[in-house]
């Protein structure tokens, strides 16, 4: 596995690289452009191959990319939902310059419409939208908090999706921690974190599974709500991770963090705390 954070956008993206390097990551993740905006900056190709190579340099592999949170491919709303696609496209162009072979993004909401026919939606929208991004670029599904209108809080609504889309599709999953548990996963020991693992690999399949965002959360399981918090202060316990990070993941997966405060003195810690949660894992 290959431990990373979810690098701030502010500082500048060298700094940021060189002290992530600093602190061991070897994987980042990045948003492209600002996740609550539905622009993105217009590219400057020589800058984005600029920084493929800075992190090509520092051995830090795979970049993934984390899309605007705006998009939803499963909007009720014709305007989000032509923007989404636009906004998606482009993320897409710009993670193939930027060499990142994985954006991630959130299953989507029916926004009201009905669970079935959210998904019938999303279904049909990635099948169109998939034509269009560069083939080397995967797409990964997050799985999310879950309630109201979402349709990816559960892990089969994830294994359908895939299934749908065909054993070929570029598209694989990122698995949240956090989101799990909001979603009502009992990763409250090492018991319910096996049960909960074995539906997710039931449901997607374990190769299918290319990221993890190995995050804690303050508030109850099955809440709904998504209170990130630092890994040692979280309702998730360590021998959960450290189950978690038992499997025979490949070499590559990315394990990121998405903790509160990145960019200060946290860092360190949750890192650190991550690195001994997989070390009891692997033994
Ligand atoms: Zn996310
Ligand atoms: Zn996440």
């Amino acid at each position: 596995m290959r431990v990373g954070l979810h690098m701030p956008l502010k500082g500048g993206f060298s700094h940021n690289v060189n002290r992530a390097v600093g602190l061991g990551c070897r994987s980042l993740q990045i948003f492209i452009g600002s996740p609550k905006a539905w622009h993105l900056a217009p590219p400057n190709e020589a800058e984005l191959e600029q920084r493929r190579r800075l992190l090509a340099e520092k051995s830090i592999y795979p970049l993934v990319i984390h899309s605007a949170y705006l998009v939803n491919l499963s909007s009720a709303n014709e305007i989000f939902l032509r923007k989404s696609c636009e906004l998606m496209q482009e993320t897409m162009k710009r993670a193939a310059l930027i060499g990142a072979p994985y954006v991630v993004m959130h299953a989507g909401s029916h926004g009201g419409r009905g669970f079935d026919a959210g998904m019938k939606l999303f279904i049909s929208m990635l099948k169109q939208e998939l034509k269009k991004w560069p083939p080397q670029v995967r797409l990964l599904l997050e799985n999310t908090a879950g309630g109201g209108s979402s349709l990816g809080g559960k892990f089969a609504p994830l294994g359908q999706i895939l299934k749908e889309l065909g054993p070929n599709a570029p598209v694989g999953i990122c698995l949240d921690t956090a989101h799990a548990w909001a979603a009502g996963y009992d990763l409250s020991s090492a018991e319910g974190t096996k049960k909960s693992m074995d539906e997710l690999f039931a449901a997607v399949g374990f190769e299918r599974v290319m990221a993890i965002h190995a995050n804690n959360i303050g508030s109850p399981r099955g809440a709904h709500r998504d209170r990130h918090v630092h890994l040692r202060e979280g309702l998730i316990p360590p021998e959960a991770f450290s189950t978690l990070f038992s499997y025979p993941w490949p070499e590559e997966l990315p394990v990121i963090l998405e903790s509160p405060e990145i960019g200060s003195h946290w860092d360190e810690i949750n890192l650190t705390d991550l690195r001994s949660y997989a070390a009891a894992g692997v033994s």
